[in-house]
C-alpha cells in the first residue's frame, strides 16, 4: 500500500520500502513506503493548505463527516478486522472489537458536535461574553502497534472535530488498516490534505514530525524513553504535547472478592492482545486469605487458554506482534528462572517445535513468589507474562501497587466501600476500575500519571486538548 499524503495514494521521494509481515507465519503481507523528511514536508504543506477550508466548517459539519465515516467503518469491519489481525496478530474477535471500537470514537464525537463549539458568559451590568473554540492547524499524531486502530480513533477523532488537520504515523510493523482506515476518512467527506498518513521510522518520519515548526501539537502514544526523547527534541518547539506512554498496572484481589469474577478479569485484563496493553494487569496483588485458591483457578485458567493464528476459529491468543518483541519478554522469563526470582507455574516457553513455530507466539506465562526488585515487578513486562504476589493486606498492597515509577490504570477487586475508597484515594493511577479492568469507552478521559504520560485522551478532555479559546466581550 501507499502512503496518503494530501487525498492522494504516494509512493514517497525515497522510493525504499518497508516490509509488513504476519506475525502468525512470519510471511510477507504487503509493503509501504519508507518516507524520509521530505515526504513529511509534504503532508505538512498538504494539511496547511486544507487548514483553512476545514477550520471555517461548522462544528456540526465536520462531525457529520465523522459520523458518515463510522457508518462506512461499521459496514467494512470484517474486511479490516482481517487486515489487522493479519499485520498486528490478534484473534480475530479482539480485531472486531477495536475496529467498532474506532467507529464508537468518531461517533462519540459525532455527537457531542452540535453542543462543543462554544459558550456564553452573562456578567450584568459588566457585559456578556462569547467563548468559542477555535482549532490550533496542523497536528501531529505518532502512534504504536499493539491497538493502532483504536489510538488512531484517540487522535483524529477530537483533532478533526476540533478543525485541525492532521499529519499521522502509524508503526512500521502495523500501517495497512490505518491506510485503509484513512481512505475511509477521505471517502466520507474530507477534503484532501485533511488527514495525511506518512509511513516510516520513528527516527526519520516520526522525528521529522515531532521537530516539524508548523505542526501546532503533536500527540504521541508509545514507549516511555521515546516518550522522553519526544519531549526533548519538541522543547524547541513550543508545542502542545500529549504524551500517552507505558504502565505497570497494579491488580489487587482482597478477600472479600469474588474469585471467579477476579480470576477472569486477570485472564482478560493480562493476556487480551497477547498482554500487550497499555493498561494490561501487570501486577497482581492478592490477598493471603485466598491467594492459594485464587491461584489454583487462575493457572487452570490460563493453562486453558488456546493460543494459535488469530485468524482461526476459537484462538484465545494470537501471536506477539515481532520476533523482536516476544524476545523481550522470553529474557525476561528466563532471567528470573536463572535467578531463582520467582516460580514459573506454567508458561514460560515459545511454540518451537510446534506447527506455530514460524509465528512469533509465546505461551501465556504465570508467576508466583516473584522477588519485588525481578524485572518482572519492575519494568513493564508489555507480552503474556502474569507475576503474582501475596500480600497480607489492603495497606501493603497499596504500598506495592504504588511502587512503580507508572501511573497508568489500577483495579481493585472487593465488594467493600471503605477499600475502593481507599484505593481510589491513594493509588496513584488516572484510571481506577473496581471489579474491572482495561476497559475505556470513548467518553471516559484516559491518560496517566508520573512517567505514564502527559495530558489525556478521550471525552471532551481530548477536544479541549485539540482546540483553544477565544473570547468576544461585549461591553453593552
Ligand atoms: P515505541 O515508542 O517504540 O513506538 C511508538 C511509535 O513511535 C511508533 O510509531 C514508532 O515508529 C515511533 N517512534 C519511535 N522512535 C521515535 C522517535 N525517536 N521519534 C518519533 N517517533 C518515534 O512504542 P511501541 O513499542 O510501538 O509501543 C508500546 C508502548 O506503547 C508500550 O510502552 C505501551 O505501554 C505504550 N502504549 C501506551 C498507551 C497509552 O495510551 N498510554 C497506549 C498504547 C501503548
Amino acid at each position: 500500500m501507499l502512503m496518503r499524503i494530501g487525498g492522494k495514494d504516494v509512493e514517497g521521494i525515497d522510493e525504499c520500502w518497508i516490509e509488513v509481515k504476519n506475525p502468525a507465519t512470519g510471511e510477507l503481507v504487503d509493503r509501504v513506503p519508507d518516507g524520509t523528511n521530505e515526504d513529511v514536508s509534504c503532508a505538512v504543506d498538504a494539511a496547511e493548505a486544507a487548514f483553512g477550508a476545514w477550520a471555517k466548517k461548522s462544528m456540526r459539519e465536520r462531525g457529520m463527516i465523522l459520523f458518515h465515516a463510522a457508518r462506512i467503518v461499521r459496514d467494512q469491519h470484517k474486511d479490516l478486522a482481517r487486515l489487522l489481525t493479519i499485520e498486528q496478530g490478534k484473534p480475530i474477535y479482539e480485531s472486531i472489537d477495536e475496529v467498532r471500537g474506532f467507529a464508537n470514537i468518531l461517533e462519540f464525537y459525532a455527537g457531542i458536535s452540535a453542543h462543543s463549539s462554544g459558550e456564553a458568559i452573562r456578567l450584568g451590568p459588566a457585559g456578556d461574553c462569547m467563548v468559542v473554540r477555535e482549532p490550533l492547524g496542523v497536528c501531529g499524531a505518532i502512534i504504536p502497534w499493539n491497538m493502532p486502530v483504536l489510538i488512531m480513533g484517540w487522535k483524529v477523532g477530537p483533532a478533526l472535530l476540533a478543525g485541525n488537520t492532521l499529519v499521522l504515523k502509524p508503526a512500521s510493523t502495523t500501517p495497512l488498516t490505518t491506510l485503509k482506515l484513512a481512505g475511509i476518512l477521505d471517502s466520507a467527506g474530507l477534503l484532501p490534505g485533511i488527514l495525511n498518513i506518512v509511513t516510516g521510522s520513528g527516527k526519520s518520519v516520526g522525528e521529522a514530525i515531532v521537530t516539524h515548526p508548523a505542526i501546532r501539537k503533536l500527540s504521541f502514544t508509545g514507549d516511555c524513553t521515546t516518550g522522553n526523547k519526544i519531549r526533548e527534541l519538541a522543547s524547541g518547539h513550543l508545542k502542545d504535547l500529549t504524551l500517552e506512554l507505558g504502565g505497570s498496572d497494579p491488580m489487587i484481589v482482597m478477600d472479600d472478592a469474588d474469585i471467579d469474577r477476579a480470576v477472569e478479569g486477570a485472564v482478560r485484563g493480562r493476556f487480551y492482545n497477547a498482554g500487550q496493553t497499555c493498561t494490561a494487569v501487570k501486577r497482581l496483588y492478592v490477598h493471603e486469605k485466598i491467594s492459594t485458591r485464587f491461584i489454583k483457578k487462575l493457572k487452570d485458567r490460563i493453562d486453558a487458554l488456546t493460543v494459535g493464528n488469530g485468524l482461526g476459529s476459537k484462538i484465545d491468543i494470537g501471536p506477539m506482534n515481532s520476533a523482536g518483541q516476544r524476545e523481550k519478554i522470553s529474557q525476561m522469563v528466563e532471567e528470573t528462572r536463572e535467578n531463582k526470582e520467582g516460580t514459573i507455574l506454567t508458561g514460560g516457553y515459545t511454540l518451537k517445535g510446534t506447527a506455530y513455530e514460524r509465528g512469533y507466539f509465546y505461551r501465556p506465562t504465570l508467576v508466583s513468589t516473584i522477588s519485588l526488585d525481578s524485572r518482572l515487578v519492575t519494568s513493564e513486562i508489555f507480552g503474556p507474562v502474569l507475576p503474582v504476589m501475596t500480600v497480607p493486606d489492603l495497606d501493603t498492597a497499596i504500598l506495592e501497587a504504588n511502587n512503580t515509577r507508572y501511573g497508568l490504570g489500577a483495579s481493585v477487586w472487593t465488594k467493600d466501600l471503605a477499600t475502593t475508597k481507599r484505593v481510589f484515594d491513594e493509588v496513584k493511577a488516572g484510571i481506577i476500575w473496581v471489579n474491572r479492568h482495561l476497559t475505556v469507552p470513548p467518553e471516559v478521559p484516559f491518560g496517566g500519571m508520573n512517567e505514564s504520560g502527559i495530558g489525556r485522551e478521550n471525552g471532551q478532555h481530548a477536544l479541549d486538548s485539540y482546540s483553544r479559546t477565544k473570547t468576544l466581550f461585549l461591553g453593552w
